[in-house]
């Protein structure tokens, strides 16, 4: 599992980015997932603890395969059930001590999409352009009503 994966499993399960688009909560073990990955967008404080938290849960071990004769990184759970929590945890350590801060929630009102910034200055805040355009009419908006 990629973060990009990680992305689109809190944006397509998460209680708070369905609710924002008004989309009906989901169940299940992905929506909890979901819930439980949307605060390390969210708050920069504590991603540490939340990550290491879960990746304690899953016992996850790291293990060397080897392909083809190729040493490659993998891991392994004992509870089948915990594989997809503890890819999305290792997908995110693996992010975010590569590339500290370039993950975010969605600045717009209207969206709690979380996002992987990959722009060059690192100051990306918007989940996409249709956000970016959104928020940025509604405060030139906001700007000409405070000005009369
Ligand atoms: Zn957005």
């Amino acid at each position: 599992m990629s973060v990009a994966d990680v992305v689109e499993l809190v944006n397509e399960w998460g209680t708070q980015p369905r609710g924002k688009d008004g989309r009906p909560r989901a169940e299940g073990v992905l929506s909890d997932l979901a819930d439980e990955l949307h605060p390390i967008f969210a708050e920069k404080s504590d991603r540490a603890v939340k990550i290491t938290k879960i990746l304690d849960q899953t016992a996850v071990r790291p293990q060397v395969a080897d392909h083809h004769g190729k040493l490659i990184e993998s891991w392994i759970v004992d509870d089948a059930s915990q594989d997809i929590r503890a890819s999305a945890a290792l997908a995110l350590r693996h992010h975010l001590t590569s590339h500290p801060g370039r993950i975010g929630v969605c600045a717009d009102d209207q969206c709690a999409d979380v996002y992987v910034d990959a722009s060059p200055a690192g100051r990306r805040r918007f989940c996409c352009l249709t956000c970016q355009n959104r928020s940025r009419a509604a405060a030139f908006r906001q700007r000409r009503r405070a000005g009369g």
